[in-house]
């Protein structure tokens, strides 16, 4: 645990909040415009050079993050308020540099976002809350072409987050439907590949896998479920405790790849491999490290992950079993996607690697790269409607032949 990370209850401390930034604000341009000092943007600048650069907020059913962009780390503190209900986090040694435009986003739970300086060095932000909520705080290093984060997550109160797959209860699947969980990879904070037109992994891959589900939802006899419902990011862990939660017969995880050469093309299915080893390919391990380290950009606190079965890869006989199935169920999709035209396949078969999302020891599970969002022709077809319902229909298909052949229903 983070020793600033304290929630205390209103009557251990109740601070002043001070005025909104907007008044903050006039204040500091009424001083300038009679220029006795500079504007707030450069003496911050020039006095603290640790900055909070930006400030994002996401929406998910259970819960709301807000991500802080910080150029150095900073020490937080984070407490509760009631009658209203606020949620105030104080970032020390900090400046504020963030477009306050930015701050107010439409939000369930979050009604307004206000900012403040209790005192010289510390940046105060108040969130202003229509009901009682959970919060969590942690921090994420910088890595890649991310700032160091700090993390707020927000849980309404009437959810429960589990962190533990195996705690996850299998709801009994009593109907004779067969259940197709579908996984739009990244989201929200990890946009994941981004094509030459800035065309974003997240997005295609949510684009699909909708309408992958409302194809197999037409189906009689099959149900499918999505991982994430919208923009926000899900933690590999959780995704497999989804497919969990469903009593999944199918897992298929949706992504689009990326390569540092323009003519890498084509579309492919994976499913864990049995060692967890390494394969020769190294285009393919260092796929499996980008799509593996999703949850270090999506931001989520990997001191929470401490389940040594979703770290390391235990590989029994149900693993194997459906392991199996997801080698057929693998080999389906890709018969049917080579009859999509424009579609080639990057692979002609089914490839084997060590991904984290792959990980639920009791479902045939795959994961589909459905192109290279870093070529040029296949991100613009990507982007097109009609060629995302082909992919679907024949993602849809073949699940449908699969689940029919292996007499799932
Ligand atoms: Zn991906």
């Amino acid at each position: 645990m983070i020793p600033s990370n304290r929630v205390q209850d209103k009557n251990d401390r109740t601070p002043p909040l001070l005025p909104p930034r907007r008044e903050f604000l006039k204040f500091f341009a009424c001083v300038s415009a009679a220029g006795l000092i500079l504007p707030p943007s450069i003496t911050q600048a020039s006095l603290r050079p640790n900055r909070i650069t930006d400030l994002r907020v996401w929406t998910a059913p259970d819960h709301t993050r807000v991500v802080f962009d910080l150029s150095q780390m900073a020490k937080h503190n984070l407490f509760r308020l009631s009658n209203p209900e606020r949620l105030v986090v104080d970032l020390l040694d900090v400046s504020l540099d963030v477009d306050p435009a930015r701050m107010n986003q439409s939000d369930p739970v979050v009604t307004r976002i206000r900012t403040g300086t209790p005192s010289p060095n510390v940046v105060r932000t108040v969130f202003e809350l229509n009901s009682e909520i959970r919060p969590r705080s942690f921090v994420l290093k910088a890595t890649g072409d991310k700032n160091h984060r700090l993390v707020l997550d927000l849980f309404r109160k009437e959810f429960v987050e589990t962190e533990n797959v195996a705690e996850v209860p299998k709801k009994p699947n009593n109907s004779r439907e067969a259940v197709i969980v579908i996984d739009p990879g990244h989201g929200g904070e990890d946009p994941g590949a981004i094509g030459f037109n800035g065309t974003m992994e997240k997005d295609v891959a949510f684009q699909v896998a909708k309408r992958m589900a409302q194809q197999i939802n037409q189906t009689p006899g099959f149900r499918a479920f999505l991982t994430r419902t919208g923009d926000y990011y899900v933690s590999l862990r959780r995704r497999v405790a989804i497919a969990r939660q469903h009593s999944a017969d199918l897992f298929v995880s949706l992504h689009a790849d990326a390569f540092r050469t323009a003519d890498a093309r084509g579309a492919s299915v994976y499913t864990l491999s049995e060692s967890g080893k390494p394969t020769p390919d190294r285009a393919i391990n260092n796929l499996v490290q980008r799509e593996n380290s999703a949850d270090m950009i999506g931001g989520v606190d990997l001191n929470l992950v401490s389940d040594p079965e979703v770290r390391g890869i235990l590989m029994d006989l149900s693993q194997r079993d459906s392991l199996n199935r997801a080698l057929v169920y693998g080999k389906n999709l890709l018969q049917e996607m080579a009859n999509v035209s424009s579609l080639n396949l990057h692979f002609n078969e089914v490839k084997q690697a060590g991904f984290a999302v792959l990980k639920a020891p009791d479902i045939p599970s795959v994961l589909v790269e459905l192109a290279f969002l870093s070529n040029r022709k296949e991100e613009g077809l990507l982007r097109q409607q009609g060629y995302q319902e082909s992919l679907a229909r024949a993602l849809a298909l073949g699940t449908r032949k699969f689940v029919q052949s292996s007499r799932l229903v």
